[in-house]
């Protein structure tokens, strides 16, 4: 069994308690899949102090030399994808096809990273007055906290961490403790591709000690957080004591509507995959299904027959179609609220109950489960289950659809399944989510393209694309007057 260390300041080292948690596979849970340091807060404090430190020379460093260097990490990554892929199957039980899309999507966005530092645009403007030149042009910010959840163990910490040091940044990175192997091995490949000491540091521990003392510290200029809305908010108010800049991407109640001209076949495809991909463990998951009364009994018959027939197993299996949960704790969760949906009057078309049987009985497997007859004011309709737990709720008109796909806290991702032009674009204008996409699933999304949410969902910041820049750098206003005299703005003109 692997024993896993911490990385600070270039160098691999144990927790300075001595203290160590075990990481387990959640399809078998008498698998240990590593040993990793359960640091504390003195953990943290040496880690933000090689990152200050780095800091001062990392920030000088040309973002295209940057660039260079987030090159290779996705040279390497794309060489290890089968490794790292296996290996986070392990760690937190999604089959294998997607893990290997999550290091794809790592890999993509690394491309994305070391492109961008040959851009990182800033913009010269005219000025008000002769012989005078403004520009502003984005600057590091300093030391970076990154916070990440365990269902993207790879493609979340690249989202944050590589724009992070793209843009001269250096990084203290807590990972979830569900998936800590996955994330060491990011670190190494970031150090082998040339990274230097200090500038990205990983501190594994929980989210109390670790993240809480991240989260504080007063040279932690900015984090970026993904996970629950619960946390999310702590952080907030947290970070707003030393006047940090956070970002947030928190949870979501996503729908899919089905309207009755839609291409059925690819709707089911479509909800299918949104629902019970990654276990319904996405924060872009479709948890809701939004359905027209016209071809309800028709979709739900064959939406219920293909559910049935999903295989429930090991993630490194080529014959599972749906993995584990990630621990007991999600299972529980997701069978506390299908006895929830239960009492507030929801029926059950198939699942509700764990996975059991031969190999289901070592891990945390729970079976696929759609309630129908869901209204929209039912818990199940409105708050996060994260499970494999479909709520089909019944509408009748386009109006009534995005009424009800609005009516939650959250706004992360959403969709619509119609051959109607107007339909499609109605639902753009008026969904209130940060994703919507029309005729395929809530989850697909890009390297290259703006990711997060509204409402509840985030703190207005996205991920991805060249929005996430604007996160990882401030913008620095320069006037270089060439008139050899005083000129006053507003007053010379
Ligand atoms: P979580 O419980 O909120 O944990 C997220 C991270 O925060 C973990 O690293 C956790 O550490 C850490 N943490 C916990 N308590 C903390 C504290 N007091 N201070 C600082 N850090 C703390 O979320 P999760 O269960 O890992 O992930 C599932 C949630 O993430 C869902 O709500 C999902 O919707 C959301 N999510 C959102 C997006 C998005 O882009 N919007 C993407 C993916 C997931 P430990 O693991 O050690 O507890």
């Amino acid at each position: 069994m692997k024993k896993y260390q911490n990385f600070i300041n270039g160098k691999w080292c144990d927790a300075k308690s001595g203290k160590t948690f075990e990481n387990r596979n959640p399809a078998n849970w008498s698998e240990i899949v590593g040993i990793f340091p359960k640091s504390g807060k003195e953990d943290v404090e040496e880690a933000i102090k090689a990152a200050r430190t780095a800091f001062e020379k990392w920030r000088l460093v040309p973002a295209p030399k940057r660039g260079d260097i987030l090159k290779t990490v996705g040279d390497i990554m794309s060489a290890r994808k089968e490794e790292i892929a296996k290996l986070m199957t392990r760690e937190m039980g999604k089959v294998l096809t997607e893990t290997k899309g999550d290091v794809q999507e790592g890999i993509d966005t690394a491309y994305y990273a070391a492109s961008e530092g040959r851009r990182l645009f800033g913009h010269t403007v005219p000025s008000e007055l002769p012989n005078k030149f403004n520009m502003a042009m984005r600057v590091p910010i300093g030391v970076a906290g990154i916070i990440t959840p365990w269902n993207f163990p790879m493609a979340i910490p690249t989202w944050k961490i590589f724009p992070a040091l793209l843009c001269g940044n250096t990084v203290v990175f807590k990972p979830a403790s569900d998936t800590p192997a996955t994330a060491t091995v990011l670190v190494e490949i970031l150090a082998e591709a040339g990274v230097p000491e200090g500038v990205i540091n990983i501190v594994h521990g929980g989210g109390g000690e670790v993240g809480n003392a991240i989260v504080g510290h007063q040279e932690v200029d900015l984090v970026s957080f993904t996970g629950s809305t619960e946390i999310g908010i702590k952080i907030s108010e947290m970070g707003s004591k030393t006047l940090k800049r956070v970002s947030l991407e928190l949870g979501g109640k996503n729908a899919q509507i089905v309207m009755d001209d839609a291409d059925l076949n690819l709707a089911l495809d479509g909800v299918l995959w949104g629902a019970f991909g990654t276990t319904g463990q996405r924060c872009t998951a479709t948890s809701r299904l939004i359905l027209h009364e016209k071809v309800f009994d028709k979709f739900m018959s064959i939406l219920v027959d293909r559910t049935k027939k999903l295989r429930l197993g090991d993630g490194l299996l080529p014959t599972t179609d749906v993995g584990p949960c990630v621990n007991e704790g999600q299972r529980q969760t997701d069978h506390s609220y299908v006895e929830i949906g239960l009492k507030e009057g929801a029926k059950l078309a198939c699942g509700g109950d764990i996975g059991k049987g031969g190999d289901l009985d070592k891990g945390w497997f729970y079976q696929p489960t759609i309630f129908t007859e869901v209204t929209p004011n039912m818990r199940i309709a409105k708050e996060e289950i994260f499970g494999p737990v479909l709520s089909v709720i019944r509408i009748k008109s386009l109006e009534e659809a995005i009424n009800v796909l609005n009516d939650t806290i959250y706004g992360l991702s959403s969709s619509i399944y119609t051959k109607n032009v107007n339909d499609a674009f109605r639902a753009i204008r008026d969904i209130k989510a940060g994703i919507t996409y029309i005729n395929a699933p809530t989850i697909g999304a890009e390297a290259h393209m703006p990711f997060g949410g509204v409402k509840q969902t985030g703190n207005g910041h996205c991920e991805g694309g060249w929005t996430v820049y604007e996160f990882f750098s401030e913008w620095k206003t320069i006037y270089i007057d060439y008139s050899g005299g005083l000129q006053r703005a507003q007053i010379d003109t």
